[in-house]
């Protein structure tokens, strides 16, 4: 708890933790969570200390969501590191890290999902069938479990960003979402837990899809506000990198992923590919 020298409580349990945050909100107190899918990053601790600094106990989540893995996805080899991760938001204070197995989220019987029909479209929903539906489940899920009044997401999965707005909004849920910026490495490489799967050269190769968004942005920022141009200046730029697999280029308004033509109000232009057979995605804000 803020000011407290508490030491971080590890809640396995649904119920154990509806308990802990219905005593914490008897007591006045306000919940910010970060829930996270673990093998933590200076990405994820960002949303930690914005949650930090905005309430009194924070909760993190651990867990690797089986719903929002396709068949062939890496939900098996995902990687985990429980203690390093449990280290790591000690040291960033962090009151309750809630790390439920598969079994107690959906025990046998579970057949409940929750589906945002438009802004799960495109991006990455055309790549990931049924990736969004995933998420915006457990999301909910969590939402009524950690019962916060505030939570955190990154910047760096842009669509789903919207995709939990979306679900706050459309279900009433009385939380506020806050989010947090992309966080890089000093190279400009988008920090992501699966950054961990890729060989030297991959990692090198991978440096592309920062410097190609960075292009996109400068020529929008000289003058171009077409999106079509903006989007091949891109493409072209990622595809002349040997041994990357592009996914998708595409601008689409920042606050509502909705298509564009020209670049006005504040855009995101969003990339996804394959490297190592390693999916990564990026983004930029155009005009914010
Ligand atoms: P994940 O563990 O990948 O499910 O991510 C958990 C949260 O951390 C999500 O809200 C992500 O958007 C966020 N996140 C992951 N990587 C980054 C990053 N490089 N910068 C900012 N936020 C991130």
């Amino acid at each position: 708890m803020k000011g407290s020298e508490n030491k971080m409580e590890i809640i396995r349990k649904v119920k154990e933790m509806q308990e802990i945050s219905d005593r914490l909100r008897h007591e006045g107190k306000k919940i910010g969570f970060v829930p996270t899918m673990g093998y933590l990053h200076e990405g994820h601790l960002s949303l930690v200390r914005k949650a930090r600094v905005l309430s009194d106990a924070v909760v993190v989540s651990i867990f690797v969501n089986p719903t929002q893995f396709g068949p062939g996805e890496d939900f098996e080899r995902y990687p985990r590191d429980e203690e390093g991760d449990k280290a790591k938001l000690e040291a960033e204070d962090v009151d309750f890290l809630f790390i439920p197995e598969a079994g107690e989220m959906y025990p046998s019987g579970y057949q409940t999902h929750v589906e945002v029909t438009e802004v799960s479209k495109g991006l990455c929903g055309d790549f990931r069938p049924g990736h969004f539906r995933g998420v915006a489940t457990v999301v909910a899920k969590l939402f009524n479990i950690v019962k916060p009044r505030v939570a955190v997401f990154g910047e760096k999965d842009y669509q789903q960003l919207l995709v939990i707005k979306r679900i706050v909004r459309d279900l009433n849920f009385d939380i506020e979402i806050l989010s947090g910026t992309l966080i890089r490495e000093e190279d400009g490489l988008a920090m992501s837990s699966r950054n961990a799967y890729l060989s030297p050269e991959g990692r090198q190769k991978a440096l592309s899809l920062y410097r190609s968004l960075l292009k996109g942005k400068e020529l929008y920022e000289t003058g171009e506000k077409d999106a079509s141009v903006l989007v091949k200046a891109v493409q072209k730029s990622v595809e002349s990198t040997a041994g990357i697999v592009l996914q998708y280029v595409e601008i689409r308004d920042a606050e509502t992923l909705d298509r564009i033509e020209r670049v006005g109000k504040p855009s995101v232009i969003a990339v996804a590919a394959l490297i190592d057979s390693v999916r990564l995605i990026d983004n930029m804000i155009l005009g914010r």
